[in-house]
């Protein structure tokens, strides 16, 4: 009873991965079949602003026999920063989560034409039409355009393509007007989903601000936080942990897998600490 996972053997869960329908390089297919190459058996898709793969996935996991959430990953404007707010168990067809997300799919469509024009100005041509071709069809993110830009020889990867380019602060970063933090916890109620804040200690926020933000996403109605979220040290985990149970907070664990080879593996997380709650355990099995 004491790691919180204590109904049977534990599932290794993976509640945060990108395919191909948003900035991931592996298709829906190919991302289920990985996972479970990796020994993961409960498996979210959590594409940023978008429900387009689930139907692939779903499919693909049956053939592969593990389970799949049916996810997304909402971008959020909260006082002049980005949050991304993960929506598991949603119901992709439902009204206001289809509505919400096309709206930031306009959102997308406009910070990209933006962002290629800033690109533009710096002496860098083609981005628009380059990043669209990295998305496959797709509206282009950021991380299209890093690729892009890596491919041109603008930039020697995509960590530097962000420093240069994209980030905060970087000479053609564009901010966009996402959702409100209650518009997206409202889409992912609606859609019978549980909200979970993603990867918290990327914020960049003091201990203080964090503590803020964590009260503000509960009393705003948000479920759980991820305690595990890709690479992170055992200082941070433990610090999560502790929020989460202090904030009364589910918890959740996922890698934010985008590709093979470049940072964090499918399923490759550590355990949920002591005393946490996991988010998939009220979940049918
Ligand atoms: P977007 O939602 O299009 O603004 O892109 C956000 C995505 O860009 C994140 O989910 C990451 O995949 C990627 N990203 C953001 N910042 C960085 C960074 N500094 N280095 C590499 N990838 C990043
Ligand atoms: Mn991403
Ligand atoms: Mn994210
Ligand atoms: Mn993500």
């Amino acid at each position: 009873m004491e790691n919180g996972e204590d109904s049977g053997r534990a599932p290794c869960a993976d509640l945060h991965a990108h395919s191909t329908c948003s900035d991931g390089v592996l298709s829906p297919t190919a991302l289920v079949r990985r996972a479970a190459e990796q020994g993961v058996d409960l498996l979210a898709i959590t594409d940023h602003d978008t429900t387009g793969g689930i139907a692939e996935a779903r499919e693909a996991a049956v053939a592969a026999g593990l389970r799949l959430v049916p996810g997304v990953e909402i971008s959020v404007s909260w006082q002049g920063q980005v949050l991304h707010v993960l929506g598991l168990g949603v119901d992709p067809a439902s009204r206001p989560l289809c509505e919400g997300l096309e709206a930031l799919a306009r959102v997308r469509v406009e910070r990209a034409e933006r962002l290629a024009r800033k690109l533009e100005q710096a002496g860098i041509a083609g981005s628009l039409a380059g990043a669209r071709a990295q998305a496959g069809g797709g509206v282009p993110g950021r991380n299209h355009f890093a690729r892009f830009l890596v491919e041109r020889g603008h930039a020697r990867d995509l960590r530097r393509a962000f420093k240069r380019y994209l980030a905060r602060g970087a000479s053609c970063y564009v901010p966009g007007q996402w959702a409100e933090l209650d518009e997206a916890l409202g889409w992912i109620a609606a859609a019978g989903g549980r909200s979970v804040l993603a990867h918290p200690a990327r914020y960049r926020l003091t201990g203080s601000a964090l503590k803020r933000l964590l009260a503000t996403f509960r009393d705003a109605g948000g479920e759980g936080m991820e305690v595990i979220s890709g690479p992170q040290t055992a200082d941070v985990t433990a610090t999560l942990a502790k929020h989460a149970r202090e904030f009364g907070l589910l918890a959740s664990r996922g890698s934010d897998f985008h590709e093979p080879g470049a940072g964090p593996e499918l399923g490759r997380l550590p355990p949920l600490p002591a005393g946490c709650t996991p988010v998939w355990r009220e979940w049918p099995s």
